[in-house]
């Protein structure tokens, strides 16, 4: 079975969640198949090889299920980005807009080194918002190489939002 397919028969559609209109994506089946989750992060390596990556930054929360497994085996440390309010030490920050007012995040202050380069991951890349708002966030201190996503929305057009940001945007699956 080609990596989309056992994917595809492992991502599970919830309509009108978390509200009406909105197909949910939910990843839950792959995490509940270890060899699933293995052949996923196996096949964002092998995207990702070459970027020259320093760091992996994971997006609050899902983000955090394959960016910390992405992390090890590039062997490279992971940052967490998280909501406004979520991390115990100092932290900078990036607001930005939603479809009903803004939304901020965070990371630590010493999370990077000047000039590090950053891989971003979220599980799903929707409109790219959120991804975008991460790349500002670790421009301020570092420098994004790259977006890697389990799968991303086609019909929202995300990664043209994103290659303003870096040159690289990975997606295993596209919907
Ligand atoms: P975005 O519109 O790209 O900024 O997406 C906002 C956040 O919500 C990201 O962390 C996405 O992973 C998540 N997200 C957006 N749409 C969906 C969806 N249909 N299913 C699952 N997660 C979603």
């Amino acid at each position: 079975m080609s990596i989309k397919q056992l994917l595809d028969s492992n991502i599970r559609d919830i309509p009108d969640f978390p509200k009406k209109g909105i197909m949910f994506k939910d990843i839950t089946p792959i995490m509940q198949n270890p060899q699933v989750v293995t052949s996923a992060i196996k096949e964002i390596i092998k995207e990702v090889r070459g970027w020259d990556i320093q760091a992996v930054a994971g997006i609050e929360s899902r983000g955090f299920l394959f960016g910390i497994p992405l992390a090890v085996m590039l062997g490279v440390p992971f940052i967490m980005i998280r909501k406004e309010g979520k991390l115990p030490y100092k932290t900078i920050a990036q607001s930005y807009e939603l479809e009903y007012g803004t939304a901020t995040i965070e990371m630590h202050i010493d999370a990077l080194k000047k000039g590090d380069r950053v891989l971003i991951h979220d599980d799903v890349l929707a409109t790219g918002g959120t991804a975008e708002a991460a790349a500002k966030l670790i421009n301020q201190v570092g420098e994004t190489v790259g977006f890697s996503f389990i799968m991303d929305l086609a019909f929202l057009n995300g990664k043209e939002k994103l290659k303003d940001h870096a040159e690289n945007v990975s997606s295993l699956i596209s919907y």
